[in-house]
């Protein structure tokens, strides 16, 4: 058994294109909140499919959505028009607001529209990102991508993209001029370091914005669907973006992005963007599922204990045993492991004093998988089904081990 289970392992490594540094950790089924490996071991997920897995795993709505749709049609280009697709077009526009979309098929593809959309609509090429900002790996989302490892060895990138720090206002008010013509920002920065915006930050960013003649685009690939304790983060933050970007959890773990356009915005020109896996019934069904389990059946008698959180309401409970969570951090991890603990919801971070690279470590041998966030921020995203037992199982393990870590 062991030795067929290194076997795939070196396989995978010579066979794969090399940019991925793997844990050693070979993972076969996941349940809920849970993983498990080719042994058997039992690991709680806190990396959550980084931020695909709000649903956790094998949810028996999502896996019925797409077995159905797959026995009945999984390609259909959006040349034609499909029943499925305009069933999820309406839903997704009901539940976030935003009249019409731009299906998609992951993150930074959102991104990439978002970015094309606002040189159409306003004429100008310049943006405003954030540093610390992440915005994806293709061309045009990779400017706007802050981290220089990511973004250095790739240069020129396109020009016009400019990066102000976030959370500052004035900064942002200096760099607006006449050429720009989005403002691009995450409500919660997510890779960056789990760092959430102030209060009333992203307000003044959208009146500057406005005032200035530009867009505002909000990324809400890491942020949305229930992650920080509202369906949309930005909810939080009393702003309306004329554009919004969305991806990860959306279809309950199924490969999937969005573009989410305002009224303002409006609807695009023909052949002015385009995607022939983009709004597939495959992922439009498992969409449409993933959105019935977000707003209404959290509660629903059919789900299995491992995707049924105790009060019913998932995003509810994120917001609250989040931050019921956070406190515990704040107070029971040693000041001498970690500097602060920040987040919103199920959106955790917390800035240690060393590498988080042992600590991932040791806490995998303890049965729990976590991220980081940068060098030094350890990051977890938990599945917002996770029961709350094994969330505070997980958090005891955490605490253990920083109390050991440096
Ligand atoms: C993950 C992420 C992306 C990129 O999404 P991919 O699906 O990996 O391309 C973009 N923006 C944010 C905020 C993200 O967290």
């Amino acid at each position: 058994m062991i030795d067929t289970v290194t076997n795939w392992n070196e396989i995978e490594d010579r066979h794969s294109s090399g940019v991925y540094l793997k844990r050693e950790l070979q993972v076969v089924r996941g349940e809920g909140a849970y993983l498990f490996d080719e042994t058997g071991r039992r690991y709680i997920d806190l990396v959550g499919g980084q931020g695909s897995a709000n649903l956790g795993h094998a949810h028996p709505a999502i896996v019925q959505a797409i077995t159905e749709q797959a026995q009945t049609l999984i390609s259909c280009p959006e040349l034609f028009h499909n029943p499925v697709r305009a069933q999820y077009q309406a839903a997704l526009s009901e539940v976030s607001g935003f009249p019409r979309v731009f299906l998609a098929n992951s993150g930074t593809e959102a991104n990439e529209g978002a970015l094309k959309i606002a040189r159409l609509k306003t004429g100008r090429r310049g943006v405003i990102a954030a540093m610390r900002g992440f915005h994806g790996r293709t061309m045009g989302a990779l400017s706007a991508t802050w981290e220089k490892a990511y973004r250095e060895p790739f240069l020129p990138l396109i020009d016009g993209v400019m990066h102000v720090p976030y959370n500052n206002i004035d900064k942002l008010r200096e760099a607006l001029n006449d050429q720009i013509g989005a403002v691009l920002l995450e409500v919660v920065q997510g890779e960056g370091g789990v760092h959430p915006a102030q209060a009333g930050y992203l307000q003044a960013a959208q009146e500057l914005a406005h005032a200035n003649g530009s867009l505002l685009i909000i990324d809400e690939v890491q942020t949305g669907w229930g992650r920080t304790g509202s369906l949309f983060a930005h909810w939080q933050d009393g702003i309306s973006p004329d554009i919004v970007t969305i991806a990860k959890s959306m279809a309950g773990g199924v490969p999937m992005g969005a573009i989410l356009l305002s009224e303002r915005i409006g609807a695009l020109d023909p052949a002015t963007h385009g995607s022939t896996f983009g709004g597939n019934p495959l992922a439009c069904a498992a969409g449409l599922a993933a959105i019935k389990v977000y707003t209404e059946q959290a509660d629903s008698p059919a789900l299995s204990d491992q995707h049924r959180p105790a009060d019913g309401d998932l995003i509810r409970r994120a917001r609250t045993l989040g931050e019921a969570v956070r406190e515990h951090l704040r107070a029971n991890v040693p000041e001498k492991a970690a500097r602060e603990v920040r987040g919103r919801g199920f959106m955790f971070g917390i800035e240690l004093r060393g590498k988080v690279a042992p600590v991932l470590k040791t806490l995998q041998e303890r049965g729990v998988v976590a991220l980081p966030a940068g060098p030094s921020v350890l990051r977890l995203l938990p599945p917002l089904v996770i029961r709350e037992d094994a969330l505070w199982e997980a958090v005891h393990i955490i605490e253990e081990t920083l109390e050991n870590a440096f």
